[in-house]
């Protein structure tokens, strides 16, 4: 089996599941559909989707985020986009998106 970074095989980055009764859950969507991010592994993180903000029951502040399509459109651009935004992760601090959107975290500088 080759390592992950020297494979060509990219069937990693995502699949559609046509069986799904759901499936498209979110309008606008104009590449391959993707749903291995079904969870989103943005959703406890600064984004820059479009969501809103949610009280629950229990008072915690959650995201909706049914108008978002980024990690849905296309395979390897919705792979790319989760991957970019994991590198360098801050935890949301239950704030409503702003605009223009959250830019994308940058390294701690080296002191
Ligand atoms: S708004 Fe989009 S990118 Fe942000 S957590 Fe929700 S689905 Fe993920």
């Amino acid at each position: 089996m080759q390592p992950k970074d020297s494979t060509t095989n990219e069937g990693f980055k995502g699949f559609t599941n046509t069986n799904c009764p759901f499936l498209p859950c979110h309008e606008g969507v104009q590449r391959e559909f993707n749903c291995l991010f079904c969870y989103c592994p943005l959703i406890a993180y600064e984004c820059p989707g479009p969501y809103k903000v949610l009280d629950s029951a229990n008072g915690v502040k959650r995201k909706d985020c049914s108008a978002c399509t980024l990690p849905h459109d296309g395979f390897s651009h919705s792979w790319n986009f989760v991957q970019r935004w994991l590198e360098y992760p801050v935890v949301w601090s239950g704030a409503p998106q702003t605009e223009p959107p959250t830019r994308r975290p940058q390294p701690p500088s080296k002191a």
